[in-house]
């Protein structure tokens, strides 16, 4: 008995001091970071899931402890990354600018000087949901309509706002505008509870396959006559609704409309090794990351540096220069 317990005892001092010797095993303390979503029925939700287990599986090796949280969407995550709530957060493209420059939400608290890009991850279309009972066929259409516009915290509440605005219509006085989240839209469609709402979400998304699925016939409608948005705004482009991905909404051909960026953002007070370990993590795994998700279908190493405003965080620099990407 004795003898045993010497042995276990011999064997625990053989590992302490081979642990000793090699460091990046020994790490005692785990860095525990956080990914602010969106609702769980759109990409932002899965996007997150994706990069944090790709970083949790090397857990061993970099010391991060990574999770993610449904949120209220890009405003919500900017505002919590810059109080230091939240470690990451995924945020459209518009609204990374918006906030780097003080614009919209940030135009009273000014211009959020410690945000930072980390990469641009997929597409996303302003994508405008309506109850065929609603004769609803063109964004002019919506005037008198109850209509979800995208809850405050939401990124695409201003996209809708400047859709509406663009085709001449005052949000406030011409629609009755509802603020709810976008996982309750579907439902609140379905239910006759209102007749139309807006979501800029990457495609498939869960929330859009509610919505055209139920009992009511739903239509995904074209957003047309925004060509001064795009001139006026530098992160807004035309873009395409493929409606392979929803067989129950009654039209057939892909949709047109406008679209930005989904976008992967940090603070400055984010530890520089954290940062490189989680790009360097989704970068030399793209091709598996691409397999998660139908909506990364088109992602490039390239084509993910794009769309950012904010400055660089220094890790994601560091890996890009390492890997070629930037100079
Ligand atoms: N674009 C939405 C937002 O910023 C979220 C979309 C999603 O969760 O996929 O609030």
């Amino acid at each position: 008995m004795m003898r045993q317990a010497k042995l276990v005892l011999a064997c625990l001092v053989v590992i302490c001091l081979a642990s000793g010797l090699t460091p990046q095993f020994s790490r005692a303390r785990t860095t525990f970071v956080a990914i602010g979503t969106g609702g769980i029925t759109g990409v932002y939700y899965p996007t997150g899931g994706a990069i944090a287990r790709m970083i949790n599986k090397k857990k061993a090796l970099y010391g991060i402890s990574c999770s993610f949280e449904s949120t209220g969407g890009s405003v919500f995550n900017v505002n919590a990354v810059m109080a230091g709530d939240l470690e990451f957060g995924v945020v459209q493209s518009d609204r990374q600018y918006q906030a780097w420059h003080g614009l919209a939400e940030w135009k009273t608290r000014g211009p959020q000087k410690d945000l930072r890009s980390v990469f641009s991850i997929h597409p996303e279309s302003v994508t405008l949901v309506a109850a065929q009972d609603a004769g609803i066929r063109g964004i002019r259409d919506l005037r008198g309509k109850r209509v979800n516009i995208g809850n405050p915290g939401s990124g695409q509440r201003q996209n809708s706002i400047d859709a509406l605005r663009a085709v001449g219509l005052d949000p406030e006085k011409d629609l009755r505008a509802e603020g709810v989240k976008a996982a309750e839209a579907p439902g609140l469609l379905q239910d006759g509870r209102i007749d139309a709402f807006f979501y800029t979400v990457g495609h498939p998304s869960g929330a859009i396959k509610e919505a055209t699925a139920g009992a009511r016939k739903v239509r995904i409608v074209p957003i047309r006559g925004v060509e001064t948005l795009l001139k006026k705004y530098p992160y807004y482009a035309p873009a395409l609704i493929p409606m392979e991905f929803y067989p129950g909404a009654i039209n057939r051909e892909d949709v047109p409309t406008f679209g930005v960026k989904a976008t992967f953002v940090t603070s400055i007070r984010v530890p520089e090794a954290v940062v490189y370990a989680i790009t360097k993590e989704v970068f030399e795994n793209l091709e598996e990351f691409k397999t998660l998700h139908p909506a990364y279908k088109t992602l490039t190493p390239k084509s993910m540096l794009q769309g950012l405003t904010a400055p660089l965080h220094p890790g994601a620099r560091r890996y890009f220069e390492e890997a070629g990407l930037l100079r």
